[in-house]
């Protein structure tokens, strides 16, 4: 049985301007010591206001008690404090799972998910076997304009890329919203909304403030950031020998219907996904995820098993297998959890590990994009009939083994361009 969400909704504003403020958590080294020196301010008082930023995740600058209030206002006309507004948050599975629709200064919006994982087993010595965990999901778009058609974000299109703080302020919310308690994050996903390698030098600042001391001070061993599998993206983190886990979301192994569920796929085909993430594996050491949404009868066939299988064996790789949750424009359904435990099991026995995952927030319509979605609005029924009829014909063909001729959609032409001769 589902619980009933309960939602925290914020009045509704009228659409704010857009802020050319820079928001302060984004700021890059040394600019915050070099805008107190250019006020005329002892060095110290940076110190003061890093502390506000991380420790006390402020979300106004009268919240800095320790700071004169000249310097307070002086700071408040220079920088936005907090650029992301809750709006509404949406909690569900018993309160384990609490979703927050945020604001942007140019009425975008984006979402984060802060789940919470108790502690679980006993140890000989009477500690938990599974620590506590509070893992936080964040947006690096607003919006995707990759598209894949079981996608709420998808559907939504390209609205634009996160500015750096627009995705640490998302972590600031949940470090916050968990201080009450004593409880901190653990973990972050970039599994939110928007196609991170394709705002990839944003994200790689975000991943170091999320992981330096001085600011955010997680490991960066407790980050996870996903693709759907820009292969330049991926040779550029590995020159970087990242610390961080890359995840791949595939949900298909064979080119015909990985072009149709991850139109990326047209551009870089599933095998040079593959290599790349390999090749990034073998540089860091570190086991890459794959990601499956299990559709049924489109994706989770023994063939298509048995194909994940054959690509995957021997590598350091596990699969995530994940029920797909309803999106409005699709005709398709999850998988039942018969088929996706034999799917496992056969992956299992072909050499390759596999979990199934449950997806967090879908009672309360909150799986990934759904929120924004909604309150975009559903799209008119004839397009969503068309959608439909768009999706059957292209996955017939993919089912069928036939590689999709279509060009990708101009706006992710427009979006991988940066990309283009670095094939
Ligand atoms: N764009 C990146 C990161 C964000 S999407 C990427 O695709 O990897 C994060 C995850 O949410 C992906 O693995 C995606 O497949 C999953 N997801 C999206 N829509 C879903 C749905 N309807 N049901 C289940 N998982 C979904
Ligand atoms: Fe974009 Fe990821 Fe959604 Fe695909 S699954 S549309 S890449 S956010």
């Amino acid at each position: 049985m589902t619980e009933p969400s309960t939602a925290a909704r914020a009045p509704r504003r009228s659409k704010p301007a857009t802020d050319p403020r820079p928001g302060l958590s984004g700021l890059p080294d040394g600019a915050l010591e070099a805008w107190v020196a250019a006020q005329g301010q002892s060095p110290y008082r940076a110190g003061q206001i890093r502390d506000g930023v991380w420790r006390q995740n402020i979300v106004a600058a009268e919240e800095l008690g320790t700071l004169p209030a000249g310097l307070r206002g002086s700071l408040d006309r220079a920088f936005r404090v907090d650029t992301i507004a809750a709006d509404e948050v949406t909690v569900s599975d018993k309160g384990l799972t609490e979703k927050t629709l945020h604001l942007l200064s140019d009425g975008g919006l984006i979402e984060s998910v802060l789940m919470h994982y108790p502690a679980r087993g006993r140890r000989e010595d009477g500690r938990p076997e599974h620590r506590e965990r509070h893992t936080l999901c964040i947006s690096s778009q607003a919006g995707c304009a990759v598209g894949c058609p079981f996608c709420a974000t998808g559907e939504l299109g390209l609205g634009r890329d996160l500015e750096t703080a627009e995705i640490l302020d998302q972590v600031r919310h949940a470090a916050r919203r968990l201080a009450p308690g004593g409880a901190h994050l653990t973990n972050v996903v970039f599994m939110g909304m928007g196609e991170p390698l394709l705002n990839l030098d944003r994200v790689l600042e975000a991943v170091a403030a999320l992981s330096d001391p001085h600011r955010f001070g997680l490991g960066a061993r407790h980050v996870v950031v996903s693709t759907s599998g820009v292969v330049p993206g991926i040779r550029r983190l590995t020159e970087l020998n990242p610390q961080f886990t890359l995840a791949i979301s595939l949900h298909a192994a064979r080119d015909p219907l990985r072009d149709v569920l991850v139109p990326l796929n047209r551009r870089w085909p599933v095998a040079e996904v593959v290599a790349a993430a390999r090749a990034c594996a073998r540089t860091t050491g570190r086991r890459v995820s794959y990601e499956y949404v299990m559709i049924s009868g489109v994706n989770d066939t023994d063939v298509d098993a048995d194909a994940l299988a054959g690509l995957l064996r021997g590598d350091l790789a596990h699969v995530n297998l994940i029920p797909m949750n309803p999106v409005a424009h699709t005709p398709w359904q999850a998988s039942s959890p018969q088929r996706v435990a034999q799917f496992a099991a056969r992956l299992q026995q072909g050499g390759v590990g596999a979990t199934v995952r449950r997806n967090r927030g879908q009672d309360a319509g909150a799986a990934c994009g759904q929120l924004a979605a909604d309150r975009a609005g559903e799209p008119p029924a004839p397009t969503v009939a068309h959608r439909r009829a768009v999706i059957v014909r292209q996955s017939e063909m993919a089912l069928r083994g036939d590689r999709s001729a279509e060009r990708l959609p101009a706006d992710l032409e427009a979006a991988v361009a940066g990309w283009a001769g670095n094939r």
